[in-house]
């Protein structure tokens, strides 16, 4: 594929042109969300009157803290959405009145709207978590990675009806410097996190919740899972851990922005 590049220049010069065919689509959705020029894709003040905060541009520096202050955590659940496991999840942050952020796949979040509009509509964030979750895209071109975060943009904003992800995390963490400021001045503020509760791994239900409850004190991003296989585990451990999330203190938030 093209887009994967790296062979000569020729290659380079072809996923350029794809590149830039990606950011001028996604910048003309902003446009014509927004009613105005260019505020998707750089760092210029816009006209105040359509200016919402949440489009322009943020830091490009990776969040971990959360909005809730000292002793709140912020849950993001990543890779969906997934209509056997994201509805599970969900009705479990409902039962305990926590709003998340979604780490989404881009095609995955075009092929299911409705999953993407409930969890908008229940109050949880967007979070862009590109087309094809390459853990290795910081090795690509910078096309490549600007095509991954852009389409994914794109398509998640499309299937929400206009809401857009606020933040951007790279699969795996494989951010560069370039992809951290690309995301940020389309106003996605990168996102690491703190715990892995290595949910991924199907570990066991007791497994996830003894990792979150052992490295809670390791700051305040919990990473889990909504997709990417059998989940049922990941549901149970959050069934345990937000109610035991707040018997030590903890509120929930989302990471800053
Ligand atoms: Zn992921």
């Amino acid at each position: 594929m093209a887009l994967r590049g790296g062979r000569g220049w020729y290659g380079r010069m072809v996923a350029a042109a794809l590149g830039v065919t990606a950011v001028a689509a996604a910048t003309s959705v902003w446009t014509a969300q927004a009613g105005q020029p260019g505020g998707g894709s750089g760092g210029t003040a816009a006209p105040a009157r359509h200016a919402a905060p949440r489009t322009a541009a943020v830091s490009a520096e990776i969040a971990h803290a959360s909005d809730g202050g000292a002793h709140a955590v912020n849950i993001t659940i990543d890779d969906g959405p997934d209509p056997v496991w994201t509805p599970q999840v969900l009705q479990v942050l409902r039962e305990n009145g926590v709003k998340a952020t979604f780490c989404m796949i881009g095609p995955e979040a075009q092929a299911h709207p409705e999953l993407v509009r409930q969890v908008v509509a229940a109050g949880h964030r967007l979070c862009d978590h590109t087309v094809s979750h390459d853990t290795t895209m910081d090795k690509k071109s910078e096309a490549y990675q600007a095509q991954q975060i852009l389409e994914a943009e794109r398509q998640i904003t499309q299937a929400s009806g206009g809401v857009r992800p606020l933040y951007y995390r790279a699969p795996g963490g494989a951010f560069t410097p370039y992809s951290r400021h690309l995301a940020a001045s389309h106003g996605m503020r990168p996102l690491g996190w703190n715990v892995d509760s290595k949910d991924f791994e199907r570990p066991g239900t007791a497994a996830i919740v003894a990792t979150v409850q052992r490295e809670s004190v390791n700051g305040p991003t919990i990473l889990f899972h909504d997709a990417g296989g059998d989940r049922s585990q990941t549901v149970a451990a959050l069934r345990t851990l937000l109610p035991w999330l707040k018997q030590q203190g903890y509120s929930f938030g989302f990471p800053v922005r």
